[in-house]
């Protein structure tokens, strides 16, 4: 059975987008997962069509009923991990990506304006998640990252197995640089390590690159990473 992520959004013209080329797009042509947007708007069950409403309590913006929202909730929940995409949530991971590429899909609700009723949210049991700490105008760009990151590590989209177990995150740390051909470019060499043809030095030279970039700009990966090291070293 293929990865199945279902969208709620009011833009279903959104997607797939930018998920409809590249790695991702060819991993949906070919079946390896599917993708549903579906209109929240077809849950409103007025004259107007009225997904949103003012504020309780005063303020700028608007709401996201949550009537309309727990009807698209419900056509669409099936067992699959549920998330509401929100500045406010947990800040999306690569092991959050690991986690879910592993299992049957995801079904993703944006907000749009100034979000959803909160009892919607809570009704739903859906867990609250962000990808940053900035604010986005919808939820669907969020959820187009969760789904790429998602997507990528589904068995046969990459290529080469190993491409994703060392990537930046993965073992904690941000990722080597990378150099190709030419060797020399407009009087820069490529560090002559790499050219050694001498694979536990290259080894040695990634991993050493990596450690001192994320101790660099990383201080916040760096501490869990040497405390994760410390942990598993053998006691004297
Ligand atoms: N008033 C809200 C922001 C609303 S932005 C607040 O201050 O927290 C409108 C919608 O964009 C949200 O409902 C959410 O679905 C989406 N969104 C904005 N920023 C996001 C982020 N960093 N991560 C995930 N979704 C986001």
């Amino acid at each position: 059975m293929s990865f199945r992520a279902t969208i709620l959004t009011l833009f279903p013209k959104m997607f797939p987008g930018p998920l409809g080329e590249s790695l991702a797009g060819r991993a949906l042509a070919t079946g390896v997962w599917s993708l549903d947007a579906k209109d929240i708007r077809a849950h409103t069950t007025d004259r107007h069509r009225s997904v949103d409403d003012t504020p309780f309590g005063g303020g700028a913006g608007m709401v996201m009923r949550p009537d309309v929202i727990a009807a698209a909730l419900a056509g669409a929940r099936d067992g699959r991990p549920t998330y509401y995409l929100t500045p406010r949530g947990r800040v999306f991971t690569q092991a959050d990506a690991e986690n879910l590429a592993a299992g049957p899909g995801v079904v993703l609700l944006c907000g749009r304006y100034e979000g959803i009723d909160q009892r919607a949210i809570d009704s739903s049991g859906a867990a609250e998640i962000s990808i940053g700490d900035y604010v986005l105008s919808g939820g669907e760009l969020a959820a187009m990252v969760m789904l790429d990151t998602i997507v990528r590590l589904l068995p046969g989209v990459m290529g080469a197995a190993e491409s994703a177990e060392e990537e930046s995150f993965a073992a904690g740390l941000l990722e080597y640089p990378h150099y190709t051909r030419p060797a020399e470019w407009n009087g820069r060499a490529v560090p002559e390590v790499l050219l050694s043809g001498n694979h536990a030095a290259i080894a040695a030279w990634r991993r050493a690159e990596a450690e001192k970039l994320t101790r660099e700009r990383r201080p916040d990966l760096w501490a869990a990473y040497t405390a994760a090291i410390a942990s598993t070293a053998p006691r004297p």
